[in-house]
């Protein structure tokens, strides 16, 4: 077999078999094919797609390019949830604990951000002495006792991916259906959970920028899921504003932790309930009405921030020693109106640049940076009040750039929804 043939077959559009896209995918991840080969191949998938069969083909390629986890020692069902990523998105450190405190497990590795998008394992360490990493033992036994774990990825878990996602983040392949497809799922089935719920962010802010596109992935995600006996529940949602109104790891943090104590906004609530209410559904085998009343009582009574602050001990966090910058400048709007939108992803850049997030995988991250939105879509605001609060650590702010993320008019109109569709 030879790489070139396989790079041409696809610039042709012709439907690659099992055995090429495994030497490829062995090759690249063994060292045998260089950067510039798999970075041309990535880019003919990017631009002519790949067939389903092929992404199944694929993942299970992927899966088998390292180790996979049996999560049968952990008594109970195991639901897993995922997002495709998204500006503002603490949803895991909420919902993690709330489905948990309803007696479902969650035995959960998440991810580093890349980009402009945060991950929830920053996001945890952005809690002092907070342990993202343990021994397979251990985290059964954390689960079994505290119905929780969040780790970042364990063993040698789908190296393939590792290796070709940090490649597509460089070299513009990031947003390919059939490459979201194939990493999500390759590693969502090797890290074993029986049910996973996941959250497909649709929006100027995500990966996946219209419905159609959101649908086709959610679809292919379902089949490849099927193919190993997993189900699979999409829940296609909005990401052209940020969700909540922290965007930066400890500002997050602090986020879920007021959501926990039922002062979240009401876009986070929904999003967590509706979410909550699958997971709980699939792990209890009850209505989802049934798991929304116990997801609702779970989160009014407290014992889902009891749970949080449990888990964040029991992974050896100093709760009380989070830090946010005490730099923190107010920007104020310049005009009268309606908040008709806020651009996600250009905040999600500036959070970024401002040292929250990385350029490249080994950047250092400032866990004390953010944006605090004092104003979210749909709100009313007066020429100079205030917009939101920026955390910062550098001297130099663009304040024009971040009022231009605000979107102000005399006229609302209709917001759209947040939870756009539900696809089982
Ligand atoms: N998240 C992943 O894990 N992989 C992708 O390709 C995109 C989002």
């Amino acid at each position: 077999m030879n790489i070139l043939e396989i790079i041409d077959k696809k610039r042709l559009k012709k439907v690659l078999t099992y055995q090429e896209i495994e030497y490829v995918v062995s090759g690249y991840t063994t060292g045998i094919i260089p950067d510039y080969q798999m970075s041309a191949l990535l880019m003919a998938i990017t631009l002519n797609d790949m067939t389903d069969e092929e992404v199944i083909d694929l993942t299970d390629i992927m899966i088998r390019s390292g180790e996979t986890i049996d999560l049968s020692l952990i008594k109970g069902t195991v639901v897993d949830k995922h997002s495709t990523g998204g500006i503002g998105d603490k949803t895991t450190l909420i919902l993690a604990p709330l489905v948990a405190a309803c007696g479902v497990k969650v035995a959960k590795m998440s991810g580093r951000g890349l980009g402009y998008t945060g991950g929830t394992i920053d996001k945890l360490e952005s809690i002092p002495n907070f342990n993202v990493e343990m021994s397979f033992d251990d985290f059964i036994k954390q689960v079994n006792v505290i119905n929780m774990a969040l780790v970042s990825q364990m063993g040698n878990l789908v190296p393939a991916d590792k290796k070709i996602y940090a490649l597509r983040d460089i070299t513009g392949t990031v947003a390919s259906i059939p490459l979201i497809a194939s990493s999500i799922m390759s590693k969502k089935i090797a890290s074993g959970a029986d049910y996973i719920v996941i959250d497909v962010k649709v929006g100027r802010g995500a990966l996946v920028s219209n419905i159609e596109e959101a649908r086709r992935l959610a679809k292919l995600m379902i089949k490849i899921g099927k193919e190993y006996n997993k189900k699979v529940i999409c829940i296609l949602t909005d990401m052209d504003r940020p969700l909540g109104r922290g965007i930066g790891n400890s500002i997050e943090v602090l986020e879920a932790i007021n959501t926990l104590r039922g002062k979240g906004t009401s876009d986070i609530n929904e999003l967590v309930i509706t979410l909550g209410s699958y997971m709980v559904s699939l792990g209890r085998g009850i209505s989802i009405s049934e798991a929304k009343k116990l997801i609702i009582s779970k989160l009014k009574d407290g014992s889902a921030l009891k749970k949080f602050l449990e888990f964040v001990k029991c992974q050896g966090g100093n709760i009380d020693a989070l830090k946010v910058s005490n730099n923190v400048i107010s920007i104020k709007s310049n005009k009268t109106g309606f908040v008709k939108n806020i651009d996600a992803y250009s905040l999600g850049n500036i959070v970024k640049e401002l040292g929250g997030g990385r350029e490249k995988k080994d950047d250092i991250i400032d866990y004390e940076v953010g944006i605090l939105l004092s104003k979210q879509v749909g709100d009313y605001v007066l020429k100079d009040e205030e917009l939101a609060k920026v955390y910062i650590n550098k001297s130099d702010l663009d304040v024009e750039r971040i009022v231009a993320c605000f979107d102000i008019t005399e006229v609302l109109g209709e917001t759209p929804k947040l939870i756009k569709e539900i696809i089982k």
